[in-house]
């Protein structure tokens, strides 16, 4: 078995255009524990976790730009993207180990990725790049399926948002799956939401909901349009997305959710 631990993005891909079979590992905290209990026997590993122009976040303008080794606790520190703004993520995700390893790249490539709603909501895209080719290509963060055999994801942007509420429901506050999440960003482009659950697990942008989270007194409103975006399939589970949206309209407009 081959193991490569590049050092930087363009030797990454020489090496990815070299073993396009190989196994990338960008924090490991989903490959590692499936090749230790023998659920993953890859012929060969192309491990990310060394490279050294990997981990920058990088400002332009309102948005952000991200490396494909971004861990998602330095993410949710990062003052680039906001001091404090992708703090409530710390609240739901994984466990603080998980977070210092876990990359929100890797985190795009699972099933479920409690990352695309955020992502999503902030106006992502997962940036891949190739040996073969000049330039990037950039996909939805939900279409991290669609990276070509000699691609690599080597980066995320997203817009910087002047407010941002994400809220989840989960049968336990952390390390539990999540059945229904929703995210909600001011951004200078105009208000963005997202929601996911209910429907595969997949990440869907909420346009109707818009006009509603612009709008102080729009709670009724937002709440109504990100649950027919999710389409959940019982009234338990309608009243649960109507809740979060509610949330994270409150936490929009008044910075917080509890009052
Ligand atoms: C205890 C525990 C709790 C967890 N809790 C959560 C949770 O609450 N929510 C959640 O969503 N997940 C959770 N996870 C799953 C996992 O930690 C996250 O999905 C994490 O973000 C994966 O990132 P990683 O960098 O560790 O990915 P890795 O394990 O390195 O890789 C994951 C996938 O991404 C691919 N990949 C990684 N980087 C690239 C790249 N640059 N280009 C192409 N492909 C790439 C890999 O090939 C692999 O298919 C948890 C895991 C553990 C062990």
């Amino acid at each position: 078995m081959a193991y490569l631990r590049p050092a930087t993005i363009a030797s990454a891909l020489a090496a990815r255009a070299e073993l396009p079979r190989a196994l990338v590992c960008g924090g490991g905290t989903a490959v590692q524990p499936a090749m230790n209990a023998g659920l993953l026997r890859p012929a060969d590993v192309l491990d990310l976790g060394g490279l050294r122009d990997g981990a920058a976040i990088d400002a332009y303008g309102d948005r952000v730009r991200l490396g494909p080794v971004v861990r998602v606790a330095a993410a949710a520190r990062a003052h680039a993207l906001g001091a404090g703004v992708l703090g409530g993520l710390l609240r739901g995700f994984a466990t603080p180990a998980v977070r210092e390893r876990a990359t929100l790249t890797g985190n795009l490539f699972q099933a479920p990725a409690d990352l695309a709603v955020v992502l999503t909501a902030l106006d992502g895209s997962l940036i891949t790049a190739s040996a073969h080719s000049r330039g990037e290509r950039r996909l939805p963060v939900t279409m991290a399926s669609a990276l070509r055999p000699d691609e690599l994801a080597v980066g995320l942007d997203l817009a910087v948002p002047a407010a941002f509420a994400y809220e989840r429901l989960a049968v336990r506050e952390v390390a539990a799956p999540t059945l229904a999440a929703v995210a909600a960003a001011l951004l200078p482009g105009g208000p963005r939401a997202a929601v996911t659950g209910y429907r595969a697990g997949t990440a869907v942008p909420c346009p109707g909901a818009v006009p509603h989270l612009a709008d102080p007194a729009g709670a009724d409103g937002f709440a109504a349009a990100v649950v027919a975006a999710a389409a959940p399939p019982t009234p338990y589970a309608r009243r649960s997305v109507a809740a979060l949206a509610r949330r994270c309209h409150r936490r929009i407009h008044r910075g917080d959710a509890d009052a």
